[in-house]
């Protein structure tokens, strides 16, 4: 039999890291609580797993992995209605993409009231350490990624979430029906992780697709992923400078508010005639910048990052697959290039940013969209364009479809919105297993309007909920029925 691999750390050691003062602690009796203490506690026990031996580090009542807007969302949710939650995530911080793939601001959900109280709470908290989320003109939630990570932690530290962190979701275990654990792998090597129910916030519908859920890719009609981009930040910007040309010489009006809250919302996409497309336009004729560099360049400010500003750019040409090892690995490559070009054209020639320089680059590609499940319910376009309601609905949202390259859709009425179900989180294929955030079961064309990070929060915050729900009334994560859930304890109750 292969050499078992163990992780160096003593017993002793990793009862004090999980908070558990007597090596009998009871591992079950946590549900009545209405704080969950230490979250996963290790078990002694080792499983096995491709014929090696390994430990069992975390046995929690439920198991989230990915630690992106749904997998935080849902990790302080599920801990606050009293279960020990574990959340596991590959980087070392928590946001997903909003931290580590530098995308900032939180768009605009443009349906009323669509705030869930995890969402207005994280508002309030960006406030409190001296953040404004808000402009005074748009909806937009302008946040600063070290202080969203800060806050992330601190929630998961109170309400006793245990975070592994630079821990990978390699493979799933099953028994029956369920996922009994999922073999991570952590700093010290491969390890599993236990619990009752698990919640996948991948994004990329990981942990649903190696234990058995349906799923799909990309777009039915092309088989192309959404593009993927290189997000990155630039540094030593003169933004009133920028402002000044852009918005006042210029005229551009995308963007009503000013300084210290500005976009360069577009420059050139599309074919929409945006002021700065001459600009970018002329790029292309010297031959400083591609087309594809072209195309597509937008930036933001940062609250608290004076004279930095979030580049959503450059967008990678649609041949990269997000779903592709080689071909995604390829596009950062690729990516890079793109972005140092991108860079240079505009230190050189856009006023504002003669002293700029590339501040900061995602950890994290951005893949807007990659595998979807397909759950009990599946969303698609007319769900979009009919404003569906569901007694089973976990949030309401109405950004438009914006699937780049292929469709966007014109905005739904003002003040309408649709609604999305607590099915299209679950499966017939797995019992206790929960899907929240951009992978949930959506057509590419419906998921390309839910993808947002607000609605992925309230997805996530809801997925929570459900967990500890279910496991207090023993009743499995795919046969819950959201409505039956006291309203008082659900983060949205539709009004039909
Ligand atoms: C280029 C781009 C621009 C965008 N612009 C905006 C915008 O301006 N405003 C807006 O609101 N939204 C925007 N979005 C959409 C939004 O950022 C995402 O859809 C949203 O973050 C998805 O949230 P999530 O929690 O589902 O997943 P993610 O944010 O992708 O988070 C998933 C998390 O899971 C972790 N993870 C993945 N696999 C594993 C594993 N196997 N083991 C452990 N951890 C794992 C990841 O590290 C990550 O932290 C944009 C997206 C892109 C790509």
């Amino acid at each position: 039999m292969a050499q078992s691999f163990s992780i160096p750390i003593s017993r002793r050691d990793l009862l004090k890291l999980a908070g558990v003062t007597a090596a009998g602690a009871v591992l079950s009796g946590s549900l009545d609580t209405t704080k969950a203490e230490a979250a996963a506690q290790p078990s002694g026990k080792t499983i096995k797993y491709a014929d090696k031996k390994i430990p069992v580090i975390c046995a929690a009542d439920v198991c989230i992995c990915g630690g992106g807007p749904a997998g935080v969302a849902a990790a302080v949710n599920a801990a606050r209605n009293g279960v020990k939650v574990v959340l596991i995530e590959r980087g070392i911080a928590l946001g997903g993409l909003g931290v580590l793939g530098c995308v900032y601001p939180f768009m605009d959900t443009h349906a009323p009231d669509s705030d869930t109280p995890y969402l207005a709470e994280l508002k309030q908290r960006l406030r409190d350490k001296g953040i404004e989320p808000f402009d005074g003109v748009t909806q937009q939630t302008w946040h600063n990624p070290e202080i969203l990570c800060l806050i992330h932690d601190e929630m998961c530290e109170e309400t006793g979430v245990n975070i592994l962190y630079q821990t990978v979701v390699v493979d799933s275990l099953k028994s029956g029906g369920k996922i009994s654990a999922v073999i991570v792998q952590t700093i010290a090597g491969l390890a599993a992780v236990t619990a009752k129910t698990f919640i996948d916030a991948t994004g990329d519908a990981y942990l649903a697709r190696c234990s058995g859920v349906d799923y799909e890719r990309g777009y039915e009609k092309t088989g192309n992923n959404q593009p993927l981009s290189f997000r990155f930040e630039m540094g030593g910007i003169n933004v009133e400078r920028l402002y000044q040309y852009v918005a006042i010489e210029l005229q551009e009006d995308w963007c009503k508010s000013k300084p210290p809250y500005f976009e360069i919302a577009e420059a050139m996409h599309r074919k929409q005639r945006y002021k700065l497309e001459a600009f970018m336009a002329r790029g292309v004729e010297t031959g400083e910048i591609t087309q594809d560099e072209a195309e597509y360049m937008q930036a933001y400010t940062i609250i608290g990052k004076n004279g930095v500003m979030s580049m959503n750019c450059p967008e990678i040409p649609v041949t990269f697959s997000a779903t592709d090892p080689l071909s995604y690995s390829k596009a950062v490559t690729f990516g890079r290039k793109m972005m140092r070009n991108i860079a240079r054209y505009l230190v050189n020639h856009l006023p504002g940013f003669e002293n700029a320089f590339i501040s900061r680059e995602a950890v994290m590609l951005g893949a807007r969209e990659s595998w979807r499940i397909k759950g009990k319910y599946y969303m698609v376009e007319d769900d979009y364009h009919n404003q569906s309601r569901f007694a089973d609905a976990v949030c309401r949202t109405a950004w438009f479809i914006d699937a780049h390259g292929e469709k966007v859709s014109e905005k739904l009425p003002k003040g309408g919105f649709y609604e999305i179900p607590y099915r299209a989180l679950i499966s017939d294929k797995v019992d206790n297993l929960i899907v929240a955030g951009r992978c949930i079961s959506a057509s590419f064309i419906l998921q390309a309007s839910m993808r947002i990070q607000p609605t992925c929060y309230s997805i996530g915050e809801a997925a929570g909920i459900a967990a500890a729900f279910g496991i207090q009334n023993r009743v499995d994560a795919n046969k819950i029925d959201w409505a039956s859930i006291p309203a008082s304890k659900r983060s949205y109750v539709s009004k039909g």
